[in-house]
C-alpha cells in the first residue's frame, strides 16, 4: 500500500496502476474509518483492480459552529484498517495541499440542496462538492463508491457527476449498522452512554414509518409528527423527518405508485446530530 501526500506523487502512483491496465475505483472518506467504511472500500475492490482510499477532513464543509476542529483525526489506525482492505493507494493530503489560500471560484447546487441537510447545514454541500470534483479530476477514477447514509450526498455528487461529464460509474452502498439498528457513524464517538442507548430510536422510527407506507398509508404526515412527538419525549431534538422525492428531494406529502422516495431524518441528540433514511422502492 502506497501512501500519497501530494497531488503530484498521488498523479504518479494512479498513472503508474493505469498503464499497467488496472481499473482504479475512489473511495473519499474523512478517516476515522469504520466497519461503513470498510464495506465500501470492499465494494469498491469488487468492482475495480484497484482501490484508492481519500482520507481528508475537508475544512470546507463544515459551518463557522460546526466539529472540524474536534472531528476525529486517527490517519495512523485508519492506515492500518486501509491495509487490511486491500487499498492499493492511500491519498491523504493536508489542508495546503487541497486549497489555496485565494479563492476566486464556487460551485453553486440550484435544487437538490433546498431540503433535507442542505436546509439546516448551509453551504454544506457546495463544499462536499467542491472537495469530490477536486478528488475525481485528480484521482480521474473508473467508479467511486459513496454511502446510502448519506444519501442527498450521493444524489447531488451523481447529479456533479453527470452534468460536469466526469463519466464515472457511480456506485451507492446500503447502510452499514450496529446490531441495534444504529448507522455507523464517526460521530457516534460524541455520544454519552445515555444518547448512546437511544440513538437507534431514530432508525426505529422510520422503520415504523416505512411499515405504514407500505402497507398502504399514502399521506404518511400526521404518522410522521406522531413519531417525532415520541422521538422528543425521549430527548431527540427533531432537524427534519419527512419522505422525498428520489429525484427532486423535494419533500412530498402524497405517495403515489411507482413511484421511489427517501423516508429521511436527521435529529439531535445533545450536541451530536444524527441521519439516517430508508429508500422507498417502487410502491405497489
Ligand atoms: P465520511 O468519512 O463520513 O465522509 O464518509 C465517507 C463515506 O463513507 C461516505 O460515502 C459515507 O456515506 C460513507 N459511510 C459513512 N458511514 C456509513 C455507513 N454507516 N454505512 C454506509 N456508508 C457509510
Amino acid at each position: 500500500m502506497i501512501v500519497c501526500r501530494t497531488i503530484d506523487d498521488v498523479r504518479r502512483e494512479i498513472n503508474t496502476l493505469k498503464s499497467k491496465g488496472l481499473s482504479v475505483g475512489l473511495v473519499p472518506t474523512m478517516g476515522a474509518l469504520h466497519k461503513g467504511h470498510t464495506t465500501l472500500f470492499d465494494i469498491a475492490g469488487e468492482h475495480s483492480d484497484a482501490v484508492v482510499a481519500s482520507i481528508f477532513v475537508n475544512p470546507t464543509q463544515f459551518g463557522p459552529n460546526e466539529d472540524f476542529d474536534s472531528y476525529p483525526r486517527q490517519l495512523e489506525s485508519d492506515l492500518e484498517i486501509c491495509k487490511k482492505h486491500k487499498i492499493s493507494i492511500v491519498f491523504a493530503p493536508d489542508k495546503g495541499e487541497m486549497y489555496h489560500e485565494a479563492k476566486f471560484l464556487r460551485i453553486e447546487i440550484d435544487s437538490l440542496n433546498e431540503h433535507m441537510c442542505g436546509s439546516s447545514r448551509p453551504g454544506f454541500f457546495e463544499g462536499v462538492l467542491l472537495i469530490v470534483n477536486k478528488l475525481f479530476n485528480i484521482i480521474q477514477p473508473h467508479l467511486a463508491v459513496f454511502g446510502q447514509k448519506d444519501i442527498q450526498q450521493f444524489m447531488i455528487l451523481n447529479r456533479m457527476n453527470e452534468e460536469f461529464n466526469h463519466g464515472i460509474k457511480m456506485i451507492m452502498a446500503p447502510v452499514v449498522r450496529v446490531n441495534d439498528g444504529l448507522a455507523l457513524s464517526s460521530r457516534n464517538a460524541y455520544l454519552s452512554d445515555e444518547e448512546r442507548y437511544i440513538a437507534p430510536g431514530l432508525y426505529r422510527a422510520l422503520q415504523f414509518i416505512e411499515k405504514q407506507i407500505l402497507s398502504g398509508v399514502r399521506e404518511p404526515g400526521l404518522m410522521i409528527r406522531h413519531q417525532i412527538s415520541e422521538l422528543e419525549a425521549k430527548g431527540f431534538k427533531i432537524d427534519y423527518i419527512n419522505t422525498f422525492s428520489h429525484t427532486t428531494l423535494q419533500p412530498v406529502n402524497t405517495l403515489v405508485q411507482h413511484e421511489k422516495y427517501i423516508l429521511a431524518g436527521a435529529v439531535w441528540l445533545g450536541s451530536t446530530r444524527l441521519i439516517d433514511n430508508i429508500l422507498i422502492e417502487s410502491l405497489q
